[in-house]
């Protein structure tokens, strides 16, 4: 009986080594088909940039001197539009990298909201040229435990994204308030919205909704980089839709620090 039940035992065991041979050899194609898909999705988000880059220069190079000076000049701009669209996407590449690799040690400065609203929008003021900003900054509100530099990468992704789908012109709408221990910070545009079935998802690495032929250029990093830095700074990020009219709403929440202790006078 006890040598049958050994070879039983022997065969449950060579079972499970089986299996978990079967689940590495998954989960290692599982790895292999994302990286590829990385690579991919990254040379792509490079090549598309530089094509323009080292179109726009040949046309100058070999038509410079007979083009009018406008038309040099939307040339030039192309170059410098796509040139700072890579550096925006090799910054994105740095901070999801610093995130991953648990490298990123946010400090905690003690900030004030409306300082942070006018830097991000000072930043942001490019990107925006077409819309209109309506600000509302509640009076009062407590410093809040934040990274500056960090805050400022989170608020201008998400008004870069507020720029870029929603029409040209229409208005961004950015407000702050106290609701009980949190500070609310909110991100409103005037686009189509985002299908409620993505709310969760659009803030994956790579995660990007699909738009037909109306696709945005992009990375699909930005709100991954966003959801990194708030969560690393102990707040949370939410997306929605719009109660009051169409549009995607940002939600940023962050704890208000314990008041400093005011020492009894003796
Ligand atoms: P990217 O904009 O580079 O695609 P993001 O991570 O910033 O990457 O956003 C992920 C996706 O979420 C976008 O592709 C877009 O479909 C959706 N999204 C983000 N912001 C908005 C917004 N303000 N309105 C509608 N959709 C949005």
């Amino acid at each position: 009986l006890l040598d049958s039940l050994s070879d039983q035992a022997a065969l449950a065991i060579e079972r499970i080594h089986l299996a978990a041979d079967i689940e590495k050899a998954r989960l290692a194609e599982e790895t292999d088909r994302l990286r590829q898909a990385l690579l991919t999705s990254i040379s792509h988000d490079l090549r598309t940039p530089l094509a323009s880059i080292i179109g726009s220069a040949t046309s100058l190079v070999a038509h410079g001197e007979e083009l009018d000076a406008p038309a040099r000049m939307t040339l030039l701009r192309t170059i410098q539009e796509e040139g700072e669209r890579l550096n925006r996407f090799i910054g994105n590449l740095l901070d999801m990298t610093r995130l991953e690799s648990g490298s990123l040690k946010p400090n905690a400065d003690l900030v004030d909201i409306s300082d942070l609203v006018g830097a991000a929008l000072q930043r942001a003021q490019k990107i925006l040229k077409d819309d209109k900003i309506e600000t509302d900054v509640a009076a009062g509100l407590p410093m809040l435990s934040l990274d500056v530099v960090l805050m400022e990468q989170v608020l201008f992704n998400l008004l870069d994204n507020a720029a870029k789908y929603a029409p040209p012109g229409s208005t961004i709408t950015l407000t702050a308030r106290r609701e009980g221990e949190k500070v609310a910070i909110t991100i409103a545009d005037e686009g189509e919205g985002i299908p409620p079935a993505d709310y969760e998802q659009i803030f994956d690495k790579f995660y990007r909704v699909h738009r037909g032929d109306r696709q945005r250029v992009g990375t699909g990093l930005g709100l991954a980089i966003c959801r990194g830095f708030v969560e690393a700074m102990n707040g949370t990020i939410t997306a929605a839709n719009r109660t009051d009219r169409s549009g995607a709403i940002f939600t940023l929440k962050f704890p208000v620090p314990p008041a400093p202790k005011v020492e009894a006078l003796a």
